[in-house]
């Protein structure tokens, strides 16, 4: 099978001709129809995650045709791959409903072989059936921007108004999840990046502008997914006493000290790990109910490399999906 392939950090990813993935007992093999790209898959490419298989390949929103099945799914059957890949299921994390947190879990497109490939195989019992409403490159979004957003949105509580800082991937999908909830969206970007407010304002957002600055109201809780330390004390100057943000990426640079007066009348910093099955079904349950539509941007598999540098610099509107 042709795959796009990351011999080692900081090195671009390289076509390559590999033999086919066998599937082992409890895995399914996917012919791969498309494959979201996540920031995440920069933070491996960079080096900012430091345990990647290598060689690896990256991706980790598949959603593809069942070549050969299981229990759960058939031949024909389409399926989604998320981010969580695989848990050891006894550990006190997993006995206590946060697999998402498992000390032994395995994620897909880092310590397993992912997306970014002709043929993908995963452990079934972590795959989800993909919403018929969907097309493969407007589910594949879903899979990791959309039900880790979803994570972090349900981490937010019941804010009413609510930022999302960095409207990329994730936040376009949570902001309509959240305006159908009937919450108010601020959305901040980059200062001056009229592109995307103009973007999160066509879905929704009734505030849109400069993310350090912050909108003109105080805030019930701020969702963080830009990668941007300096954004985590601004957010908490800009929401209310008892507020949250939540840093919703992986991995973020580092968080400028700030006096303690930011964080008093018990307002809340937390983090978003991964996911659990849980959020991937509810979310795949709601998403076509809202309805979230996906604005994506498609590459064909060898053009990967270029789709992570538009990523990088911020110029994908929605989602960057690789097609094949
Ligand atoms: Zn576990
Ligand atoms: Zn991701």
């Amino acid at each position: 099978m042709r795959a796009m392939v990351l011999d080692a950090p900081r090195n671009p990813l390289r076509l390559a001709e590999r033999p086919d993935p066998v599937a082992e007992p409890g895995q399914i093999l996917i012919r791969v129809r498309a494959c979201g790209v996540c920031r995440t898959d920069l933070h491996v490419v960079d080096g900012e995650l430091r345990d990647p298989k290598l060689p690896l390949i990256l991706g980790h929103q598949i959603v593809g045709e069942v070549v050969q099945g299981g229990s759960r799914f058939a031949p024909g059957d389409r399926a989604g791959v998320p981010w969580l890949g695989w848990t050891d299921g006894d550990c006190r994390y997993c006995l206590s409903g946060r697999e998402n947190l498992c000390d032994s879990a395995r994620f897909t497109g880092y310590q397993l072989d992912g997306g970014f490939a002709e043929l993908a195989v995963a452990d079934e019992r972590f795959c989800f059936s993909v919403p018929e409403a969907y097309a493969d490159e407007h589910a594949a979004p879903l899979l990791c921007a959309g039900l880790i957003g979803y994570r972090a949105l349900r981490l937010a509580g019941d804010a009413e108004a609510i930022g999302l800082y960095g409207f990329g991937s994730s936040a376009h999908i949570v902001c309509q999840v959240a305006t159908a909830e009937g919450r108010r969206v601020f959305a901040g970007t980059r200062a001056g990046d009229e592109n995307a407010q103009a973007f999160a304002r066509s879905l929704g957002a009734v505030w849109a502008g400069d993310a350090l600055a912050g909108p003109p109201e105080e805030l019930d809780a701020v969702v963080v997914f830009a990668p941007v330390g300096e954004l985590v004390p601004a957010a908490l100057r800009q929401i209310r006493k008892g507020g949250v943000v939540v840093c919703a990426g992986i991995h973020m640079s580092d968080i400028p000290s700030f006096p303690y007066e930011l964080l008093w009348g018990e307002r809340v910093i937390r983090s978003v790990a991964n996911l659990t099955r849980e959020d991937g079904e509810e979310l795949l349950a709601l998403a076509p109910t809202v309805p979230v539509r996906t604005e994506v941007e498609v590459f064909p598999l060898e053009q990967a490399n270029e789709a992570l540098e538009r990523l990088r610099r911020g110029e994908v509107r929605g989602s960057a999906v690789l097609v094949l």
